[in-house]
């Protein structure tokens, strides 16, 4: 089959490889019909990879139909239509009994928790993708939710609900979104699906804060981005930051700008080991706290529900579409941050 693979910084290649096969009696096999380019993606592609290994194919967001089953799976058949979240559980440890896919008891490293990120699991960005423990880890995806919102209910939708969860977003609230990429997007929709008065939202791309403003999203202008957020909000900050970057920079501005008592929830991914956390700061402002991995299973049911009747529309992010073999400069255009690109979808066909 055709499939991308990595070699390194700045280093995506088109190409053969191997036909996956079912190799367990509990896993699949699934023909990829649209897989997602995620933030995530970057990192490996500039280089800071989350595990030392190379020629393995990348991507974690997919969508496609059952093309193999092994004798083992009872949920799943050929030519099933289905989505395949971008965690991985075991199926067997009491966590990922309950969804809880980010926390499994079994998984010896994070890289056996997601396809595309090692050699262990290879990626969607491919015409074919093995799913392991097939009956968990599919997800059966209704006729009316397009590939284009299922693509983004893989990853993106779930971790920017999960870090508006934990950010504890109570009705009537102001909430920042800090970084207006897919998660934040979604973050931002997903505040307001969770009842929240005003959205705020921070992002370097003048686009990107004017295609955020179209969702109803207050951005924040000027160059002293906390100053801004607090005259916006009478002085007080806001009652929730919502932080999908993962920088330095930006944590910090969601740690000082959240108001009293305010709640900080970061989904970005951060790969520094000594990030300068300012107790005393933290302490006195009685500042909740929250970081973590998103578990896709446990999510994702209500975030189904809601994309079916309209309330979250997750295929508002897709700005892009390329074919497999166009990936190498799908993901230069991504790095790229250029012509108002968000969300990249791959063509497995093309
Ligand atoms: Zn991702
Ligand atoms: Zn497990």
């Amino acid at each position: 089959m055709k499939a991308l693979t990595y070699h390194g910084r700045h280093d995506i290649r088109y190409g053969e490889v191997p036909d996956p096969a079912v190799t367990s009696p509990a896993d699949a096999v699934v023909r990829v019909t649209a897989a997602g380019i995620c933030g995530s993606d970057l990192h490996i592609y500039g280089g800071n990879a989350f595990s030392p290994d190379l020629g393995y194919t990348p991507g974690h967001e997919g969508v496609g139909v059952v093309v193999d089953t092994g004798g083992q799976v009872t949920r799943f058949k050929p030519g099933d239509r289905v989505l395949v979240p971008a965690s991985v559980g075991c199926a067997r440890c009491g966590q990922c009994a309950a969804g809880f896919t980010a926390r499994c008891e079994r998984a010896a490293s994070s890289t056996e928790l997601c396809y595309g990120v090692s050699r262990k699991l290879p990626g969607s960005q491919a015409q074919l993708l093995a799913v392991p423990c097939a009956d968990v880890n599919l997800v059966h995806l209704p006729e009316d939710i397009s590939d284009d919102a299922a693509v983004v209910l893989t990853d993106n939708a779930p971790t920017a609900w999960y870090g508006c969860r934990r950010a504890r977003i109570q009705p009537g609230e102001t909430v920042l979104v800090i970084g207006l990429g897919p998660v934040g997007l979604m973050a931002a929709q997903s505040a307001f699906a969770m009842g929240a008065a005003r959205v705020l939202g921070v992002d370097l791309v003048a686009e990107r804060r004017a295609f955020a403003a179209g969702l109803g999203v207050e951005p924040v202008e000027g160059d002293d981005t906390r100053a801004a957020v607090r005259d916006m909000t009478a002085g007080r900050g806001p009652d929730a930051v919502v932080e999908a970057v993962g920088s330095d920079a930006t944590i910090q501005l969601a740690l000082k700008a959240v108001r009293q008592a305010g709640r900080v929830s970061v989904i970005g991914v951060s790969q520094n080991k000594a990030f300068p956390f300012h107790m005393y700061l933290a302490q006195v402002k009685e500042l909740e706290f929250a970081i973590g991995l998103c578990s896709v299973h446990y999510e994702l049911p209500p975030l189904i529900a809601l994309t079916r009747a309209g309330r979250l529309r997750p295929e508002a992010v897709v700005s892009h579409r390329f074919a497999l073999s166009e990936g190498p400069a799908a993901y230069e255009l991504f790095a790229s941050r250029s012509d108002g690109v968000r969300k990249i979808l791959l063509d497995p066909a093309g």
